[in-house]
This record gives structure tokens, C-alpha cells and sequence, in this order.
């Protein structure tokens, strides 16, 4: 497969900006290249030098906990940086266009619309799995993005394993399967599958299961020639010195991390439980996430008498397939409580 020429016709011939670092790269004592403050920072001492724009100590760091090299990992203010990237480098505004598979998340479509691409939608069957034959008919010469979301925002299932394969035997654009939920999914991550598809491109991110939505760090693993053309696009400096220094120490903690995801996905199901009890529940479907869908009685009533109380969640009921159904994100267990006792206490 020839991602190479994938990428738009400008994106190809692009000469990046080139930053002072990259072309010094030995060891020096005085920095004048980069009109600095060479006196210093009234902040953490190096935050008055540019960060390293390829982040490489922090990539060589989720290396050993992901298991991908570095030249295979990109790094972004969110996946959300990513995932516009994708369409920035690939999709030629105005002529090519992208699959997704609606209900699923709100980004894929907003980051089209900013870019001017075609969205072909291919809703999910009503068991939330891929429509493989609305897939195959809605690809054409022009397609050059399929999103994958698994497990998926909001209906939380995991997507079936072989069906998202045969998407990658059989579709010639790349398949971007974002797993910002991965950590909650009894599937595993499509890392180990990189090596095998080279349009294949994973989103994962720090603002779910890690507990740093607001460090803005998202992660994408694919082929290295994918990773280039990113990182040849991307602003020069998109990840601060804060957040590289924070992530790097944020790293240290994978078993604290690993306690909450335990506690989360134990909660998760509890929490399933009791809702299918209620009765103004009619339905808990099965999640793989940090968050249950449920169809209720009276959506937009249930939605607003929690607001009433100080407890927000989100109200999904005017998506496609998720006719009456809101979405809980698994709290705490006393916020769990209390979100159950407020249900419990609504009268109509
Ligand atoms: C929350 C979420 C993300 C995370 O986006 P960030 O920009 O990394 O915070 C990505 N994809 C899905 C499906 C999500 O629900």
C-alpha cells in the first residue's frame, strides 16, 4: 500500500518550518539561535527554552509502557490534534471524502466540516456493530478515512474484532480506530497489529483512564511514514514543557492508574445493575468504557431533574439509534450513590 501518496499533492511537496533546534542538535553551553530569555523563566528554570518538538524523551518513556516505538508514536493537544491533523494531511477539502459511523463521537464530523470534506455516514447496526456492506458501498476512489471508535462514545460496546479487520483487508485509505476507552475494554488494543497494517492508525489519550483531561495530551501509533507526514504538518512546538515534564511524571504512576480503571470498570458494572433496576429505566446496554448508555422513560425530564440536584450528565436521546438514552460517566462510588438515590427520589 502506498500511503505516501495518500497525503495531498501540497502536503507532499511541503518543506516544514525548520525550528533552531532542528538545526542544531550537538551539545552546547550558549543558546543565541532561538530568541530566547536567556536570563531565565519566573517559572520552573527551562520553561524559558522551546520544548523539544518531537517530545522524545516523553515518547521513549510511553515506549516502554506501550510497547510502540518511538518512530511509530505522535503525540498532540488531545486526539483531538490528531484527528485534524488526519484530515488536514489526507483529505483534499472539497473532493475527497471520509466514513463514519454515527452515533459515535461528535469530533470526526466538526473536524470535517472545518476542512471541508465529505462525510459519508454509515450508521451502526442496532447492535452498535459495524455495517460492513453500508461500508464496502459507501467507499469510493475518493475515500480516504474510516473512523472506528472502540470501545465507541457513547454506546460503550467494544467493536467485533474481525470486523474491524476486514475493514483494514479491504479499504486502500487509512483506518483510524480511536481508543481513548481501550483501558476499560475487556478487547484488547489494536497496537500489537501495527506492524501488519500500514494504514492502520490508533488514537488513545491521557484524558480518560490516565486522569489528565486537563494536560490536553492525546496519543496516535501508526506506520512510520503516517507519524512523518504528522509530524511534518503539526505546529513545531504543539506539546509545552509543562506538559512534557508533567506526562513524564505522570508515567510513574501506571499502578495507580491501574487501581482506578479496576475500581472504574467494578463500578461500571454495579452501576449497570442498579439503573436496570429502576424502574423509569427501560434499558442498560453493555459497556466496555468508563460510562453506561441507558434508555429512560422520560430522557429530557430525567436530564433536567438532575440538573435540579447538581448532577449533570449527558443527554443522548436525539442521536441516531439512541432514541430516550442518556449517558452516565462511572463517578466515584459515593457519586454513584448519590446519582442512584436522586434517580430513585424522581416522581412522574
Ligand atoms: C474523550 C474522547 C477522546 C479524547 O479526546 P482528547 O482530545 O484526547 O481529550 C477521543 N476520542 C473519543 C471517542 C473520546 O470519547
Amino acid at each position: 500500500m502506498d500511503i505516501k501518496n495518500l497525503q495531498r499533492e501540497n502536503i507532499k511537496n511541503l518543506r516544514p518550518y525548520s525550528t533552531a533546534r532542528d538545526e542544531y542538535k550537538g551539545q552546547a553551553s550558549v543558546f543565541l539561535d532561538a530568541n530566547e530569555n536567556s536570563f531565565g523563566s519566573p517559572l520552573p528554570e527551562n520553561f524559558n527554552r522551546y520544548p523539544d518538538p518531537l517530545q522524545l524523551d516523553l515518547k521513549d518513556a510511553l515506549s516502554k509502557i506501550k510497547g510502540v516505538p518511538i518512530e511509530n508514536t505522535f503525540l498532540g493537544n488531545g486526539s483531538d490534534e490528531a484527528i485534524d491533523l488526519l484530515f488536514r494531511c489526507f483529505c483534499n477539502p472539497g473532493k475527497d471524502n471520509v466514513i463514519i459511523l454515527p452515533p459515535t463521537y461528535g469530533m470526526y464530523e466538526v473536524s470535517a466540516n472545518i476542512n471541508d470534506v465529505e462525510i459519508r455516514k454509515v450508521n451502526l447496526l442496532p447492535n452498535f456493530q459495524l455495517d460492513l456492506e453500508g461500508i464496502a458501498e459507501a467507499i469510493d476512489e475518493y475515500t480516504k478515512l474510516i473512523f472506528i471508535c472502540s470501545p465507541n462514545n457513547p454506546t460503550g460496546n467494544s467493536i467485533v474484532r474481525t470486523d474491524i479487520e476486514t475493514v483494514l483487508a479491504n479499504f486502500k485509505g487509512l483506518v483510524i480506530i480511536d481508543e481513548a476507552y481501550i483501558n476499560f475494554a475487556k478487547q484488547r488494543t489494536f497496537i500489537q497489529e501495527l506492524t501488519e497494517y500500514p494504514q492502520l492508525v490508533i488514537l488513545q489519550t491521557f484524558s480518560k483512564a490516565w486522569g489528565l483531561a486537563g494536560l490536553r495530551l492525546g496519543m496516535a501509533f501508526a506506520s512510520s511514514i503516517v507519524i512523518d507526514i504528522l509530524n511534518k504538518v503539526k505546529a513545531p512546538y504543539n506539546i509545552s514543557q509543562s506538559t512534557q515534564d508533567l506526562a513524564l511524571a505522570a508515567l510513574q504512576h501506571v499502578a495507580q492508574v491501574n487501581d482506578w480503571i479496576k475500581i472504574t470498570v467494578a463500578e461500571r458494572e454495579l452501576l449497570s445493575q442498579k439503573l436496570a433496576d429502576l424502574p423509569m429505566v427501560k434499558k442498560v446496554y453493555p459497556s466496555d468504557a468508563n460510562f453506561v448508555l441507558a434508555e429512560v422513560e422520560d430522557a429530557a425530564g430525567t436530564y433536567n431533574a438532575l440538573v435540579e440536584q447538581g448532577i449533570i450528565i449527558r443527554d443522548r436521546s436525539k442521536v441516531v439509534l439512541c432514541d430516550g438514552c442518556l449517558r452516565v460517566t462511572v463517578g466515584t462510588p459515593r457519586e454513584n450513590e448519590i446519582l442512584l438515590s436522586a434517580l430513585k427520589s424522581l416522581t412522574y
